[in-house]
């Protein structure tokens, strides 16, 4: 593996197909999962190791926001990777961008409504990733629908010559999605944070029984949180990132709430079921059998 600061030298060292794995670092398995699919697929793994300041519009959450490179960077020797860059704000942004990349449409609910500017400065970043690094593949995870959906567009809209491949949410043993922000949860928060992935995933069980209607659903899940303080619970297309009023194959059931320090996402995806011609499968994703190597030990 070659650990490298600039994209040139990243481009340089690439051969063969190349698949890209774009992260903000402090690494869990959910990223790894990433990594794994794209060595399945190419001759070349890259990962990118950036926390993007652009995409963050809360500066404490930016502050906050766990970082450990050299972790990181035995973790991604481990899981195969050819090339890590970890490019430095100047490299990214040697001088203030007076260009955007703004998607318009998918972005106006969910994340894009509660964290204004965040996927402009998500699409900004990638477009910079993809243009400077040229990847044949680029891996996205589900866990982070909206964003997939969001970076699918921008990718077929500016014609860059790449497949967005997407990648399985992996949670924890008892459910909850792994995120790098869960090490921010106090053992007091693990019950309310349980409260997103348990919904969902009681969300699911009932579409997959028949209830498919979106106002039903969006009850199964805020019966489950509670108290908690939720900022959406939203049935939506997985392309247009639209509300729908029915679950079908091609949408997915979100939810992003606050639980102690750290403001959580999750999903349910719902595809075609294998077995019968109507009807729905959700997509849960893949559990740890132990504890998440974000814990240490
Ligand atoms: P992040 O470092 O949080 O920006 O995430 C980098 C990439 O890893 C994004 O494509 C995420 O969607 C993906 N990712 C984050 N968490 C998970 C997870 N639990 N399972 C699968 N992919 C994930």
């Amino acid at each position: 593996m070659r650990a490298v600061t600039t994209f040139r030298e990243a481009r340089a060292l690439s051969s063969g197909s190349v698949g890209l794995v774009p992260t903000m670092g402090y690494l869990h398995e959910g990223h790894l999962s990433n990594v794994s699919q794209a060595r399945h697929d190419n001759d070349t793994v890259i990962v990118s190791v950036f926390v993007n300041p652009k995409q963050f519009n809360n500066p404490a959450d930016l502050d906050r926001y766990p970082r450990d490179v050299a972790r990181d960077l035995a973790l991604l020797e481990e899981a195969g990777t050819d090339i890590v860059v970890t490019p430095s704000v100047e490299e990214v942004y040697p001088t203030d961008p007076v260009t955007s990349v703004v998607v318009t449409e998918l972005t106006d609910l969910m994340e894009g409504f509660y964290r204004p500017g965040h996927f402009e400065g998500v699409a900004l970043v990638v477009a910079k990733l993809f243009a400077a690094l040229r990847p044949d593949r680029a891996y996205f995870g589900r866990k982070d629908a909206q964003q997939l959906a969001v970076v699918s567009r921008m990718a077929s809209d500016l014609s860059f010559p790449l497949v967005v491949v997407p990648v399985p949410t992996v949670r924890e043993s008892d459910g909850l999605a792994l995120s790098s922000r869960n090490v921010l949860l106090r053992d007091v928060d693990r019950d309310d944070a349980l409260r997103l992935s348990r919904g969902l995933l009681a969300a699911a069980d009932a579409a997959e029984s028949g209830e498919v209607s979106a106002v039903r659903l969006h009850g199964i899940v805020r019966d489950h949180l509670g108290h908690v303080n939720t900022d959406y619970v939203q049935l939506a297309s997985s392309s247009t990132c639209q509300p729908v009023t029915e679950a079908e194959p091609g949408t997915f059931l979100a939810v992003a709430a606050h639980v102690g320090a750290a403001r959580l996402i999750d999903n349910v995806a719902f595809d075609a079921a294998d077995a019968q011609p109507v009807g729905v499968q959700a997509d849960r994703g893949t559990r740890l059998t132990r504890r998440s190597l974000l814990y240490g030990g």
